[in-house]
């Protein structure tokens, strides 16, 4: 924990990978599935979760280990686990928790896969999702929970719509209600905001976004505060209070204290669905780590910068960007986030709409329509007619996605060329 002391931009580059003598400077890919041991016994006590150790790859890898530690000291938690995808981690953030006939409570204003998940395919699995307005007060976001209500789920900032989470109303509203708050911190990265600092128990990444950063690799992280107190909720989360069957009568709380809700997700989620990130993924968002503080920076005063000037343009509807002083959520940003510092992600819509927005985006030269958001390279997507295609208006208008949104994702190129190309679509 020595490294407590040290700065995010220094953990983002030395944190993780500590080689000793004559080990490699940089992370190795440890591509192998398996690890080899001397005698059976040693082998045994892995299993037995007596002894640290890699067995097999779908369980742990040093690759992966020393990645996901890293991502855990910079959201300042005790453990971390990677998964394969962004999706696959905030599934397993629930599952960890919740099984059928449980229920949990998250807000309306998340990502269009993130809404399926929660809405569709948990539903199919008997747990039950109330969506919540971000704006609601206290009272309204209470009167959501339920006996058998286990979590309270929220994105810092939101996927498409920009708005950013009030930490502090939802985190009093989980606790007084006795249940973890878990947030998905893919948009601002630790980087600009630490949700744990806020209140947060638990924290979810696609790290496919700004921590790889470079758009190679999809992925996703679990970090937990270690804050939660699971062992005074005994009778809710059973999970990890009371023995465990499949892994002869082990109790994770008993046996691992803090790291009890991580160890639970890799010995049994990770161990039976096997949504495991390859150790070369793991490499390559090693790499993108290593310049997170630098391009984050980048990416958000260029955004600035376009967001004020879409904000003077006469062809522009409206902007949603946090940084601008008129945006709702500005004082939210100004607070809970670094200098008020946000994402490189923009929302804005043209006046004509719908028609006129498809228009501008085919006209746009090396800015392209890709379905990606927050990589090094600037890029754009109409949500209503690409991600959330499948999404009737009304759930659009319900998950905070204005039919006219366009979403511009600001890279880290010249901001002057990135205006020059929005300026020369506009005007054809
Ligand atoms: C992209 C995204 C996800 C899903 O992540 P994948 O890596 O694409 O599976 C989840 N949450 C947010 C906020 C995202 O932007």
């Amino acid at each position: 924990m020595e490294n407590k002391k040290l700065n995010l931009g220094t953990l983002c580059v030395q944190s993780g990978w500590k080689p000793t003598k004559g080990e490699p400077r940089v992370l190795p890919i440890y591509q192998s599935t398996t690890f080899k041991y001397d005698t059976s016994e040693q082998m045994a006590k892995l299993f037995d979760l007596e002894d640290n150790g890699f067995f097999y790859t779908r369980l742990q890898n040093p690759t992966n280990e020393a990645v996901a530690k890293k991502i855990a000291e910079l959201e300042g938690g005790v453990a971390a686990i990677l998964t394969s995808s962004g999706q696959a981690a905030n599934f397993f953030a629930i599952f960890n928790i919740c099984e059928a006939g449980d229920h949990f409570v998250s807000s309306k204003n998340i990502y269009g896969g993130t809404y399926n998940l929660f809405g569709t395919t948990l539903r199919k699995l008997g747990i039950d999702c109330t969506f919540i307005d971000d704006d609601a007060s206290e009272e309204e976001i209470s009167a959501a929970f339920r006996p058998n209500t286990k979590l309270l789920f929220g994105e810092s900032i939101s996927n498409p719509g920009v708005q950013v989470l009030d930490f502090e109303k939802f985190a009093r509203v989980a606790h007084t209600h006795g249940v973890p708050f878990v947030v998905d911190n893919t948009f601002p990265t630790p980087i600009n905001c630490r949700p744990i600092e806020w209140g947060a128990d638990i924290v979810t990444h696609s790290t496919t976004k700004y921590m790889d950063g470079h758009a190679t690799s999809v992925g996703g992280a679990i970090v937990d505060s270690g804050n939660f107190d699971w062992e005074a909720y005994a009778n809710k989360y059973p999970g990890l209070t009371q023995p465990d069957a499949s892994y002869h009568g082990l109790v994770y709380t008993k046996a691992f204290g803090k790291l009890a809700y991580i160890t639970k997700a890799t010995s049994q989620l990770m161990r039976d669905l096997g949504s495991i990130p390859s150790p070369f993924n793991c490499f390559l968002l090693n790499l993108g780590l290593e310049t997170l503080h630098l391009r984050v920076k980048q990416h958000c005063s260029n955004a600035q910068k376009v967001a004020e000037w879409l904000n003077a343009n006469d062809q522009v509807a409206w902007v949603n960007y946090p940084g601008l002083p008129t945006d709702k959520y500005h004082s939210l940003a100004t607070k809970y986030m670094d200098g008020g510092r946000t994402s490189g992600v923009i929302a804005f819509g043209l006046k004509g709409g719908r028609e006129e927005s498809i228009h501008f985006m085919d006209n746009l030269k090396f800015i392209a329509i890709v379905t990606h958001v927050a990589d090094a390279r600037t890029c754009i997507l109409h949500p209503a007619s690409h991600t959330h295609r499948q999404m009737s208006d009304e759930q659009l208008r319900e998950a905070g996605v204005a039919p006219d949104l366009i979403r511009l994702s600001i890279g880290i190129e010249d901001v002057d060329d990135i205006i020059n190309d929005i300026e020369q679509a506009l005007k054809k």
